[in-house]
Formats: C-alpha cells, structure tokens, sequence
C-alpha cells in the first residue's frame, strides 16, 4: 500500500502570507481559519513507518508537528520516521525546511546535480552535516530507490523527469552554481510502489504542458500538479506583484494552455492541484473558478489529506 499524506498545497508565502491583504489572506486570517495551508510538500510511505518527504518547506517544522505518522517513535529519545528527503528544484519553498532538520537524525537528501550545487554553494547548508544526512545526486529519466537509514530498499521506486520551469528566481540573472545549461532545475516525480505496482505523479511546478508530458500522465491513477496561479497575470492584474505565471515558471490553471484543458480527457483517476497561490481565486471554495476547477475532475487538498493507493 502507498501512502500519500499531503503536509502544505500552497505555494511560496503560504496562505494567508505573512505581509498580504489580498481577499484569500484576509480572510485566512479571520472567519475563515480554514483556508489556512502551509508551503507545498509531501510525505510518502510503502511500508507506513519510514516515510519520504517530496520537498522540504519552510513550514516543514509545523508540519511535522501536525502529521502524527511523522511523530518520533514512542519510547524513543531521538528518533523520526522521515527517512529521506526528494528535492524537485531548488526554489526557497522546496529546501529551506532542510534547515528545520539539522538536529542529527539520519536521512538522505536526493537531489538533481543542479540542485545540489546550489545547496553547496549556500554554507548554511552545511548545519546538516554529511556524516547523518547524505546527499545522493539523482538523474533524469533513471528510476532510484530510496533506502531507509539502516541501507534497506524502502520499497519505492522513484522516477525523475524533466518538466518545462524555470532554475529558482533568485537565481535570476546571476550564475547558476551548477552551470547555466542542462535540465534537472525543476524535475516532476513518478513514485511507485514495487510491491503492488501503484504509482502516483507529483509535479508541483510546471511551466507548460507537452504533448510528451500528456502521454505521460495519460490514464495514471493519481497526479499532484501545479496548481499556482488561476490566470497567468493574475499576480499583476491584483496589484500583488509584477510577474506572469509563466515568468515565473508554473503554468495557469485556466485558460487554452492551462492545466485544466491540457490536461482534460487523459483518464487521470485523481486530479490535485499543489503549490497554490494565496492570490488564485481557486481557493476560495464558493468561487466560480473553484466550480470550474472542481466540475473538470480537480481537488484542492486541505494540509493534512491522506490518500492510499
Ligand atoms: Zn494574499
């Protein structure tokens, strides 16, 4: 059985964010506590009690706290279940919460070259020291199994891609440490179970979908998918800030090339949008863009959700 616990579905900032007087914060920040989510990231599990995190927010401390199947093991001075740890680009909101794990339990951080240059090149990384937390470096279009602390196989099979994106904004204009050509800055995920054969695919940042993504995805039994903004200049339209969706690397839920109609009639058992900007009207669940979101097959999931395949 594969088990998918969802620990945040919003995007970078969180909802509401900390400095936002937009509509959704507003209200997440007064009669509508429900509409709070924390910083996109999930955790997998094969065998229930050694679990992967896909992404490591800056939330990740909260969400540890509030996921009971991530609580150290009763009896247990120090211990966790968190086993590892699949980075998909190297954006502040997929690595950052590295840094809420620095207190010595073992673990091992999977990670495109690309990305790993990055957490090299940022000393504050070295808090996790290489002696408990192993850094593996993982490649395109070659499956991996993670292994548990002890070096047994944890049951999953991972196989990483590369997906239209971007390398991570504050790399804008300046060098990229792992070279400024290639692919591996925003890779999806196909995690399977190799026991049952169950999978699932997890793409939390998407600039645009391909007809070879399309037959990808085609009649999988569940995808995580970018669920960032509603319309491309939805961020410029509502004075919140100066970027396309599209500049920024993650495609629109709506709109001729959005996720909604790309992605229609794939047979995809089970569609969630992830990393979901506190500015997409999408969020609010009476809107006319979550109905439409909602009548095309789509969930957004409250932090917490747990689906077993
Ligand atoms: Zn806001």
């Amino acid at each position: 059985m594969l088990r998918v616990v969802v620990l945040g579905a919003a995007a970078g900032g969180g909802v509401p964010q900390w400095n936002c007087g937009c509509p959704v914060c507003l209200m997440a920040r007064t009669e509508n506590p429900e509409l709070r989510s924390t910083q996109a990231s999930i955790a997998v599990s094969a065998d229930g009690e050694h679990w992967f995190l896909v992404n490591a927010s800056p939330d990740v401390r909260q969400q540890l706290i509030a996921t009971p199947q991530l609580h150290p093991k009763a009896g247990q001075l120090r211990h966790s279940p968190v086993s590892g740890v699949i980075l998909t680009n190297g954006e502040i909101d997929a690595v950052t919460g590295l840094l809420s794990m620095r207190e010595g339990s073992p673990f091992t951080i999977y990670a495109h070259e690309k990305v790993l240059s990055i957490l090299r090149a940022n000393s504050i990384f070295n808090a996790l020291n290489e002696n408990n937390v192993r850094r593996q470096p993982i490649q395109v279009d070659k499956t991996f199994e993670p292994v548990l602390p002890d070096g047994a196989p944890s049951g999953i099979e991972v196989l990483p891609f590369a997906v239209p994106g971007k390398s991570a904004w504050y790399l804008e204009g300046k060098a990229h440490p792992g070279g400024d050509i290639g692919e591996g800055d925003t890779i999806g995920l196909r995690l399977r179970e190799k026991a049952s054969g169950k999978y699932f695919y997890f793409l939390a940042a998407c600039a645009g979908v391909t007809d070879d993504l399309k037959s990808r995805l085609a009649g999988a039994p569940l995808i995580f998918f970018d669920g960032t903004v509603w319309r491309d200049d939805e961020l410029i339209s509502a004075g919140l800030g100066t970027k396309t969706g599209q500049a920024m690397g993650h495609i629109a839920m709506s709109g001729d090339h959005g996720a909604i109609g790309s992605l229609a009639g794939l047979d995809i058992g089970r569609k969630i949008f992830l990393h979901v900007n506190n500015s997409n009207p999408a969020l609010l669940r009476d809107s006319a863009e979550r109905k439409m979101a909602e009548r095309a097959g789509w969930q957004i999931p409250a932090d917490g959700t747990e689906i077993t395949l």
